[in-house]
């Protein structure tokens, strides 16, 4: 397998948005959506 620079966001496992638990669903504000964590 080919080593990505990115790599999927362990929060919101690439979904880009999490599940509330009230309801409903938030943009990941960990990855701002992309689904995807950027190494800095
Ligand atoms: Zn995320």
């Amino acid at each position: 397998m080919k080593h990505a620079e990115q790599t999927v966001c362990p929060y919101c496992s690439g979904n880009g948005y999490v599940q509330l638990l009230l309801g409903g669903s938030e943009t990941c504000y960990c990855c701002l959506g992309k689904g995807t964590e950027t190494k800095k």
